[in-house]
């Protein structure tokens, strides 16, 4: 039983407090906190339609670490969930360590000025946290999150020795708009344009953006190209597991999804550097995201399942073998549970999940933590159990190339 304190109300977060609602054994009190509280009290509204569980909201600007601090001393968590955006992270586990509680996240910190995808400034706490004698969990969406999971399940039950590592993001929901996306456009389109880069031999290897493609056949999606990618993942993955040659991180993306991306970025609509308009300064990327749909406006409308998993060659018992351990989630269910599409779900259940790991004291620790430093079998149980169940295949051969 435990009090936690989510911040951010975006379609993460949603799902998330619906979760805990769901779960009112290990989640007895939820405080729902935003930087804007109508939105926090329609999601209250929602999970009480849908759970019978009242949950209390709040309004906190989580740049500003002192009102932030504020909240922690009112609302006295034992955790406080970080839903809100990768800007925030470090203001909010300065808060943490003032006010003496745990910290979570889904993502790792981003400055606002710089597409720079790196665990070091949050790596960075880890001395304060430990002498503080608190826990901070990195990184608990789906990826990262689930997909680290994975690799330490693989590790501990499916191979003896990692030797190359994979891991395949399809989604192949379609949600009828000409563009849009899946979860905070700003966010999305930073990781999306920025350059390539996977671990090989002991080293990054850098690529330019979305250049590398290979088709794969996804179950309950089909056959669909997927392009290499740098994610967080691949940092922390290859810090805790030295043995591992080869990491890299694919995402499949439509034809006309990367056309109107080429479109925005050659006309600087993707910039993150400001520009003047109108006396005013403004951030292209910010004014782009204004104009598009809302991620959390196209849950009706998607349709199609994601499919996401972690690919393993290495050793069991002397023999090669690969192994691929994935999840199938359906947008339309995850929509009739949540009110939520399955991008925002397989980011809410998990986040829901590493926060019971802490609140439940399966998951201890002192310091800064990554998911991959844990052991896998509770959170791959409540994956089974809490709407993320995993399959695990033998396949006859690597991924092609
Ligand atoms: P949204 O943009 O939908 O939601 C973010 C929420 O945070 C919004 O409610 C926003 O408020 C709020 N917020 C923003 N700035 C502040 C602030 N300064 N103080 C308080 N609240 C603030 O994003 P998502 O729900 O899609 O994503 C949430 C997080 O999950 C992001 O960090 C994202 O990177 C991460 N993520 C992780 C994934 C994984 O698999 N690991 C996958 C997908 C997302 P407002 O509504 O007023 O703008």
């Amino acid at each position: 039983m435990g009090k936690i304190l989510v911040i951010g109300a975006g379609g993460v977060g949603s799902v998330a407090v619906h979760k805990m609602a769901m779960n009112a054994d290990i989640f007895s009190e939820i405080t729902l906190a935003s930087r804007r509280v109508a939105k926090c009290d329609a999601i209250a509204e929602s999970v009480l339609a849908r759970t019978g569980v009242t949950i209390a909201t709040a309004e906190v600007d989580a740049d500003d670490v002192d009102a932030t601090s504020a909240l922690i001393e009112r609302v006295k968590p034992d955790l406080v969930c970080n839903l809100a955006l990768p800007y925030q992270d470090l203001n909010i586990m300065d808060a943490c360590l003032r006010t003496g509680v745990h910290y979570m996240d889904t993502a790792n910190y981003e400055p606002r000025d710089e597409a720079k995808f790196e665990y070091g400034w949050q790596w960075a706490y880890h001395d304060r946290f430990k002498e503080a004698g608190l826990m901070a969990l990195l990184g608990s969406g789906f990826d990262p999150g689930v997909t680290s999971v994975f690799a330490s399940y693989i590790k501990k039950h499916l191979l003896d020795r990692i030797d190359t590592l994979d891991i395949l993001d399809c989604n192949g929901g379609d949600h009828g708009q000409h563009f849009a996306t899946n979860f905070n456009p700003e966010i999305n389109i930073r990781e999306v344009t920025a350059p390539s880069r996977h671990w090989a031999d002991g080293q990054w290897v850098e690529g330019p953006a979305l250049s590398h493609k290979q088709t794969f056949d996804f179950e309950a999606v089909g056959e669909k190209n997927m392009y290499l990618m740098y994610h967080e993942e691949l940092e922390s993955l290859a810090k805790h597991y030295p043995e591992i040659k080869r990491i890299r991180f694919w995402m499949t993306f439509g034809d006309a999804y990367l056309k109107h991306l080429e479109v925005l970025q050659n006309v600087g609509m993707t910039r993150i550097d400001p520009v003047m308009y109108e006396g005013r300064e403004i951030i292209p990327l910010q004014f782009l995201k204004a104009v598009l749909p809302e991620p959390s406006s196209l849950g009706e409308t998607t349709k199609g399942k994601t499919n996401i998993g972690d690919i393993a060659t290495g050793s069991k018992d002397g023999q090669d073998k690969t192994v691929y351990v994935y999840n199938i989630c359906d947008h339309e269910e995850a929509y009739a549970e949540t009110g939520n599409q399955a991008v925002s779900y397989t980011t809410g259940v998990p986040a829901m999940i590493g926060a019971a790991m802490i609140l439940t004291g399966k998951w201890t620790g002192q310091g800064v933590f990554n998911m991959e430093q844990f052991d896998p079998d509770p959170y791959m149980d409540m994956l089974n159990k809490h709407g993320l169940p995993w399959q695990v295949k033998e396949l006859d051969a690597p991924l092609a190339f």
